[in-house]
């Protein structure tokens, strides 16, 4: 099984071309190449020298799309319509995100529900993934600048800790920026690469990556096994970072003037101080002591005071590499080598600390800023078969997975996955006392199924009867050495069981591979479309049958406003599903929420208090 090249813009089979690596993130992504003189990893740099394109998009009030540190502006002035932190919404729904919701100065909408969250800026809505493109459309772009050739292929890189939908969520963002992703990668092990460990087949080691960033922090334990990355662990904080030591900065020089919350300046002297709170802490990663002109404040700080200023926050951080080496079943005399990652590991005191947590100097020559995108740029090269030194595993040369609702492709076993490999996933009846389940199993790039390939299809009968969406049906696909795919289909709760043997790859040639490598690259947009109007459709057919499944039990607790203003905006929801227009669901499927949210709270809160009723509290 090979990997094929494809120059997209001739359709044409390519040997070596410049694969970028792609490290996107919270706060920055940046690109990476390997240099075609020196073969070295290298960051793409702009004219200022910066790397970092800040992870921030911009809407203006036509539409237009602004991304980078022209968008890091309107942060203060529009924050509405300025989006950052895209990432932590990837994957998620709004019942995750809620407790933070306060974080983000935009709207995510409150559909009570665990749909995946959008985001709505004026009266369009966005979803992460539609988000997370825009970043890479303009990463995309700026390397193109950079590098004067088309950018069509990259690896791009996501937390150890991102699920299947996360990955799958950031892989479809890079099909949407126009890019063909040739893999997925772990950031740790990204980072792990670009020290030159784990290239190497006959290399046998553990090692431990330490992440602090700007606003989150991550440890993971890695065992690596022949060029193999395995995630043994991983612990961490999503917020806390370099944002924290610059707020005990300003904190320590506010208490050190002696103005208490009432006396505290105002919003932009605030803003300026925090902005030298940072310089500060940079520049107290290399001098003994900082002090700042102010006319009124006192704004000297000492390396020792800072340092017991962060000491908390740094002990957190070796608390989280204690229990991660605990869940990994180790101890820190295990770890082989630690690798450091995130503009907050230039602080000594995070250095020291977490060298001597380990026992050994810690791997940080290399921009801690930049280890991440050079990894995936030297993983990138690895797949593009430029590294000659490098056995390349076998590999799917196309996507893997079943049919879902909406006739959708649903990805078990991505694309460049090597082989042997295996993925499972648990799915569940759309209909009440539904007892069987067609299973079809496909192959290729494509959104809807009906683009793709076609290999199998069988039914898994014998569900025993129940309400829609509580059977548990786990579908497993193993691939293995020789490429067969076994399918298996079970029921969890009856344990009925079903499979089928495939050989994905009969039947098929190299030439319809690359062509249908090309097809999705060329209609990702369309095909993203398609997806976001099918699973808006999805979503608002469910809420239809939950309202009126809601409507049925209640009808007597509703006022007959409730119940006129409730089957209209049932209606008006209905009608839009006709339509091919996401946008207009989204608005219909909120407009009905807005209307029933205030009595079925209503309700729950009488159905609760006379549940209450009658039981006495001792
Ligand atoms: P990242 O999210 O990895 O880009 O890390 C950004 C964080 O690193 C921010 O909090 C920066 O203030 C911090 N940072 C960058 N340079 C330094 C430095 N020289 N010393 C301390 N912190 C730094």
């Amino acid at each position: 099984m090979a990997k094929i090249p494809i120059n997209i813009a001739t359709g044409s089979l390519q040997k070596e071309e410049i694969i970028v690596g792609i490290d996107l993130g919270t706060t920055n992504s940046l690109v990476s190449i390997i240099h075609p003189d020196s073969k070295q990893a290298v960051a793409l740099k702009e004219h200022d020298g910066s790397s970092l394109v800040p992870s921030v998009i911009y809407f203006d009030d036509k539409g237009n799309v602004t991304v980078g540190e022209a968008a890091l502006r309107y942060l203060i002035s529009a924050p509405q319509q300025t989006i950052f932190s895209a990432k932590r919404l990837m994957g998620k729904s709004y019942h995750d995100v809620k407790d933070k919701s306060v974080f983000y100065g935009y709207k995510i909408i409150d559909d009570n529900s665990e749909n995946l969250v959008k985001v709505q800026v004026a009266g369009k809505f966005y979803s992460p993934i539609e988000l997370s493109a825009f970043i890479l459309k303009e990463l995309k772009q700026r390397a193109e600048h950079i590098l004067k050739t088309p950018v069509t292929r990259a690896v791009i890189t996501v937390p150890a800790y991102f699920n299947d939908a996360q990955r799958n969520g950031t892989r479809d963002a890079g099909k949407l920026a126009g890019l063909d992703v040739l893999r997925i990668i772990n950031e740790p092990t990204a980072a792990s690469l670009a020290y030159g460990i784990g290239l190497k087949t006959n290399e046998d080691k553990t090692i431990a990556v330490y992440d602090l960033g700007g606003g989150t922090f991550d440890v993971s334990i890695l065992s690596i096994t022949d060029a193999v990355f395995d995630v043994l662990s991983t612990n961490g904080n999503t917020y806390l970072g370099g944002d924290d030591m610059d707020n005990a900065i300003v904190q320590y020089w506010l208490q050190k003037n002696q103005l208490n919350a009432d006396q505290e300046p105002g919003k932009s002297y605030r803003k300026s101080l925090r902005i030298k709170a940072e310089e500060a802490k940079k520049h107290l990663s290399q001098n003994e002591q900082f002090t700042a002109n102010d006319p009124n404040l006192d704004l000297l700080i000492t390396q020792k005071e800072f340092n017991a200023l962060i000491q908390p926050l740094v002990d957190e951080t070796i608390t989280c590499c204690q229990n991660a080496l605990k869940d990994a079943g180790l101890t820190a005399k295990d770890i082989d080598a630690v690798v450091m990652v995130g503009g907050s590991t230039r602080v000594p005191l995070v250095k020291n600390s977490v060298s001597e947590f380990f026992g050994k100097p810690v791997n940080d020559s290399l921009n801690p800023d930049e280890v991440v995108s050079l990894g995936a740029a030297i993983q990138a090269d690895v797949l593009a078969g430029n590294n000659k030194d490098i056995l390349l595993l076998d590999i799917t040369p196309l996507s893997l997975g079943i049919e879902t609702a909406g006739g959708l492709m649903d990805v078990l076993i991505p694309r460049n996955s090597k082989i042997p490999s295996k993925a499972a996933r648990q799915y569940t009846t759309q209909v009440d006392g539904q007892s069987s389940m067609r299973i079809s199993v496909y192959q290729g790039e494509r959104d809807l199924v009906n683009d793709n390939r076609k290999l199998a299809e069988f039914n898994l009968k014998g569900i025993p009867a129940m309400p829609a969406g509580l059977a548990k049906i786990e579908i497993s696909f193993t691939i293995n050495a020789d490429g067969i795919l076994n399918v298996t289909a079970k029921e969890l709760r009856s344990q009925v069981e079903q499979s089928i043997e495939i050989k994905p790859q009969y039947g098929i040639t190299d030439a319809e591979v690359e062509k249908m490598l090309l097809d999705s690259i060329t209609h990702a947009q369309e095909d993203i479309a398609n997806r976001a109007l099918a699973e808006a459709k999805t979503e608002g057919e469910q809420l239809l049958k939950t309202t009126e499944r809601f409507l049925q039990k209640n009808v007597s607790q509703l006022t007959a406003l409730e119940l006129k203003n409730t089957a209209e905006a049932m209606q008006a929801l209905q009608l839009s599903l006709s339509l091919n227009d996401k946008n207009l669901v989204h608005t219909k499927i909120e407009e009905l929420n807005n209307i029933s949210k205030p009595y079925a709270e209503r309700i729950m809160d009488n159905a609760l208090s006379s549940a209450m009723k009658g039981k006495s509290i001792a």
